[in-house]
């Protein structure tokens, strides 16, 4: 009896029912998910916590929660390894974005399945992922793997809020141990689905960092018939053409480097071209300018080569015959990895080239970090796993909370569900979904990642 146990326990069929088990306990968590409304504010990020503790629990996992303030609430989970190397940390976020009703197909909060797609606000962005990590523990606490890492998941609250208090801080300063690992996945990837199949695996290795800051311009109010010398409006327009008009220096790291490398063999001739000339040309104007051209062709590459500044608000005057004392300017700030705040903060004064406009800065609440390594065991892994798929590094032009690990230690990749161009384009937006498919695909393969670099 025994024997024959062994036999089924060891059997290829057996092994068949755990990945049919993974992807069915995968669509069914995200289905559950969606229908837990965490839209940030005020992301009440308890119910979603509350739930996946009690998933885990059905197979003896326990789960440690979070609370920073009210219902934001993150939640951990661990299971042991021998402890020969150090944890595998698998993180996602259970909030969303909020999602009117009134621009959906579908209501967002009902998650539906139709034409080949899981539709519903956080299909893609990111509770598929928060789901599938919540399957592959299971998966893993059920077949008994030996593990050499412990596998930590860690389902993060409020990481949409873009507020300057952050759960994440919190979470870090009291908990942040509970966190600690040799390396982690997050979302922040931008893999490619098309035509039914996987086309390109994007693991992003590096990212930009966010900044605000406002501009502001104060002159002589007064009648509009008589016009001043000093007109707010006029200075702050003046600075605001003159920043965004600036170009910073086109600066390449490991990564980026790689990914426009990859990149020239499958993008469109056009754009394959101008990526070859930014890599031909020698640092300085010649690469600067090869720069700007190739992001006029390619926009989202454009982005991930130098620094950026770019306003996003204005405000000044309230009526037409009046000349208003002040006028302000927003603007959102991209820093490339590594890039210290205060430099760009100094060079946007230098440009501005107004001493008397008043700034207003939001630097970044986290020390800068560089981009991350790609000689390690769990990049090689996301590699090998899948030998006739690309698998290329990817610097993502928008932030995640994977910086905040990265500033603590933490080798950190974003690796998520593959998804089309269209499907992309929804996320944040209306008619959020993903491809079924793909969602299977993405828990198979985030799977053999796991067991391949936290397995024995
Ligand atoms: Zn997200």
């Amino acid at each position: 009896m025994i024997l024959l146990l062994a036999i089924f326990l060891a059997s290829p069929l057996h092994a068949l029912d755990r990945n049919a088990d993974l992807r069915r306990e995968t669509l069914a968590h995200l289905k559950a998910l969606i229908a837990l409304d965490t839209s940030n504010p005020p992301g009440n990020e308890l119910i979603a916590a509350r739930y996946i503790e009690n998933e885990l629990k059905k197979d003896g996992i326990d789960s440690e929660l979070y609370t920073s303030t009210g219902s934001r609430t993150s939640l951990v989970a661990r299971l042991k390894g021998d402890g020969s190397k150090r944890p595998l940390l698998l993180m996602c976020h259970t909030d969303v974005v909020p999602a009117d009703p009134a621009g959906w197909q579908t209501p967002p909060f009902t998650p539906t399945e139709k034409d080949g797609y899981i539709i519903g606000r956080g299909a893609a962005d990111v509770k598929s992922m928060c789901a599938a990590q919540m399957a592959i523990l299971a998966y893993l606490k059920r077949t008994a793997t030996p593990l050499a890492r412990d596998v930590i998941f860690f389902a993060e609250a409020d990481e949409e809020s873009g507020a300057s208090v952050r759960h994440i801080d919190s979470f870090l300063r009291d908990k942040g141990a509970l966190v600690d690992a040799e390396f982690g996945i997050n979302e922040g990837g931008n893999s490619v689905w098309k035509d039914g199949k996987i086309l390109e695996v994007r693991v992003q290795a590096a990212e930009k960092e966010y900044m605000d800051f406002t501009l502001t311009a104060r002159g002589k109010p007064g009648h509009s018939s008589v016009p001043t010398e000093d007109n707010a409006i006029a200075r702050l327009a003046a600075a605001v053409d003159r920043l965004a008009r600036h170009r910073f220096p086109v600066a390449l790291n490991p990564v980026s480097q790689s990914f426009l490398q990859a990149q020239i063999r499958t993008a469109e001739p056009v754009i394959a071209s101008a990526i070859e000339a930014v890599l031909a040309a020698p640092e300085g104007a010649d690469r600067d300018a090869a720069g700007t051209a190739l992001a006029l062709v390619a926009p989202e590459i454009g982005a991930m080569l130098r620094d950026t500044v770019t306003p996003t608000i204005l405000k000044a005057g309230y009526k037409s015959n009046v000349i208003p004392g002040d006028a302000v300017a927003t603007f959102n700030s991209r820093l490339l990895p590594g890039r210290k705040a205060a430099d760009m903060m100094a060079d946007i004064r230098a440009i501005a080239a107004d001493p008397k406009l008043e700034f207003a800065f939001e630097p970044p609440t986290r020390a800068p970090v560089e981009a991350m390594p790609m000689n390690t065991e769990l990049f090689r892994a996301a590699v090998t796993v899948r030998p006739r798929v690309r698998v290329i590094p990817y610097m993502a032009a928008w932030t995640t909370d994977s910086q905040d690990l990265r500033g603590r230690g933490v080798i950190m990749y974003g690796i998520d569900p593959p998804m089309t161009h269209d499907d992309l384009k929804r996320v944040h937006g209306n008619d959020e979904r993903l491809p079924l498919k793909a969602l299977d695909w993405y828990a198979d393969y985030l799977k053999d990642i796991v067991l391949k670099t936290a397995g024995k």
